[in-house]
């Protein structure tokens, strides 16, 4: 917890007027008791966002992102709750302490320090005579003392020279080790990197927590040591540059994702910085969610070769079914954007960014160097592989394109092809709607429910006292906040309530949603208890269901008979209720 008390912060937001904080990152306008703007959070071109000074919150219609001023700010800014505090409260005029246990606890790792002091005596050496045909190198390679200083290069020397330096500071020879810049050998302790140009690897908040070291002069087995993973350095949680690439990426509406550090560095040459790397090719759905908060659209320009495309194809994989606007870029002769940049020049490097294909026409694309086209089976096969991928997309415009596009590559009539498509969409449909009604009618109840519980205090216990279940687990959490609330502070209010919630992100969104509901007089009037009853039986049915698959399971025959019982009461008591 930070030494900020929730009383504090209550009083901090009934100070700050969401409309001039929102005011602050995005232009509002005016229309009724409301204000409408761009909504930063998606791709937005219409106003989308509202804000309502009277409920104290923000509210996308498209994407669903919804809160009170802190979320605004905490998701605007990429900062925690705590920090969206502080921010807000500057703002304001009140000054607050926010140090929080948490930040206090991983500064005071020693890591930190001994990164901190490594990456400055590596390039501290880089600027001796020990880093002359060091440096020599680096701007062969077009890599300038700009460059040099903003990605904070530097050089390790022969010996153990950081070693030493640590160990003159008083730093412990356990510690040294564990940082991963040092190893044992005997008693004493040893620079693991020698004679390499070093690259400093950063975590999210730009702290130096780790290091690529480079050959230069030297043949050696391998051209990049990287640093072990420690308790401050874990690779799928990271992307090289998120802290300097956030900034330009929510500008520009747009990050580009490549492998390595050395694309980003490069391409900072020519003047492009919404870049991170995901250091490695098989990205984590950690950093996929890092990079789609990051921009509403994402440029994928993986290495050129056999690897860089399978990484594409995997990060598109993993993306499935989320909002982000994906579109790739595949570069010629194996090269990375590294050296694409070197060998190609800038001008084709802006030229491949600006025409980044989308996602079905990387796929067209990509499927079809494999196809024999005079092979009436595989050009068959093909096409059915891509109607597969046209049935994702939910634009009417852009599928038809994609059509078109398929069609004029294959000679087939773009009827028969569209014809295919709709076959399929059929059965899709088909196969879905049974589920879709089911969970209508019990999502139905369960939103009016949470409604009336946010509208009036009674419902509150009275939902805890007789039935304390929702179906779906986010509104149930929800639920369940709401009557911790309660107990808590013996009152509800809404933004009192947001706030309590700090950045449980998915809770705030779904009790904005919940509070815009619109019901009749009649229908706030009705009994609740006839909702109650409709989620009883979704926990009916689900317990006939379990019930029945561990009947499947069960093979002792004593045991089957106690499930199958069981089922038998529950349906009984069930028939009962109706009569
Ligand atoms: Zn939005």
């Amino acid at each position: 917890m930070a030494n900020i008390s929730y009383e504090e912060i209550l009083s901090i937001q009934r100070k700050a007027n969401i409309v001039d904080i929102i005011r602050d990152y995005v232009p509002l306008t005016q229309r009724g008791k409301n204000y409408f703007g761009i909504c930063p959070f998606h791709d937005d071109h219409n106003p989308s966002m509202s804000v309502s000074p009277e409920k104290g919150v923000y509210k996308c219609f498209v994407c669903g992102n919804a809160g009170n001023a802190f979320n605004f700010v905490m998701e605007y800014e990429k900062v925690s709750f705590y920090e969206a505090v502080k921010i807000v409260a500057d703002k304001i005029g009140v000054s607050i302490d926010i140090s929080t246990s948490k930040k206090e606890n991983t500064k005071k790792s020693p890591l930190y320090d001994i990164y901190n002091i490594a990456y400055k005596f590596y390039q501290n050496n880089l600027n001796t005579v020990y880093g002359k045909d060091a440096k020599k190198y680096l701007l062969n390679r077009k890599i300038d003392e700009d460059v040099i200083k903003n990605f904070n290069i530097g050089l390790s020397l022969s010996d153990s020279e950081l070693c030493n330096a640590l160990k003159a500071k008083g730093f412990k020879d356990d510690d040294i080790v564990s940082s991963g810049v040092a190893v044992q050998n005997g008693n004493n302790i040893y620079d693991i990197y020698k004679n390499r140009i070093m690259f400093p690897l950063y975590d999210l908040e730009g702290n130096v927590v780790g290091f690529s070291g480079r050959i230069y002069n030297q043949k050696s087995e391998s051209k990049y040591i990287n640093t072990k993973e420690t308790e401050i350095f874990k690779k799928g949680e990271l992307l090289y540059n998120y802290h300097i690439a956030k900034k330009e990426a929510r500008k520009e509406k747009n990050i580009i994702v490549v492998e390595g550090f050395m694309d980003v560095i490069r391409l900072s040459t020519i003047g492009i910085v919404n870049v991170v790397a995901t250091m490695g090719t098989a990205v984590t759905k950690y950093q996929l969610n890092l990079i789609q908060k990051l921009a509403p659209n994402i440029t994928l320009m993986f290495d050129g070769d056999k690897a860089g495309e399978k990484a594409t194809n995997a990060f598109i994989e993993l993306a499935n079914g989320n909002d982000s606007n994906i579109k790739v870029v595949r570069l010629e002769d194996n090269l990375d954007p590294d050296e694409y940049i070197l060998t190609k020049g800038k001008d084709k490097m802006i030229y491949n960014l600006s025409h980044a294909q989308s996602v079905y026409d990387y796929k067209l694309s990509s499927y079809k160097e494999n196809i024999d086209f005079n092979d009436s089976k595989e050009v068959s096969n093909y096409i059915n592989v891509m109607i597969k991928e046209f049935e994702k997309i939910d634009d009417d415009i852009v599928r038809e394109i994609e059509i078109k596009k398929l069609s004029e590559s294959t000679n087939v009539s773009y009827d028969l092809i569209k014809s295919k498509l709709k076959d399929s969409e059929k059965k899709v449909i088909i196969t879905h709607k049974p589920k879709n009604i089911k969970i209508n009618k019990y999502e139905k109840a369960s939103k009016y429910i949470l409604y009336r519980m946010i509208n009036d205090n009674n419902m509150i216990l009275y939902y805890f006292n007789n039935l304390s279940y929702l179906p779906n687990d986010t509104e149930r959490k929800l639920a369940s906040e709401i009557v911790l609330f309660y107990k808590k502070f013996n009152s509800f209010n809404l933004s009192d309530f947001i706030i309590y919630l700090e950045d449980k992100k998915e809770l705030i969104n779904l009790v904005v949603d919940i509070s815009d509901l619109k019901y009749t007089e009649d229908e706030l009037n009705d009994n609740i208890d006839n909702y109650f009853d409709v989620i009883k039986e979704s926990l009916y049915n689900n317990q006939i269901v379990k019930l029945t698959s561990e009947l499947k399971n069960e093979s002792n025959s004593v045991k089957r008979m106690e499930i199958a019982q069981k089922i038998v009461d529950l349906k009984i008591k069930e028939s009962n209720k109706d009569e």
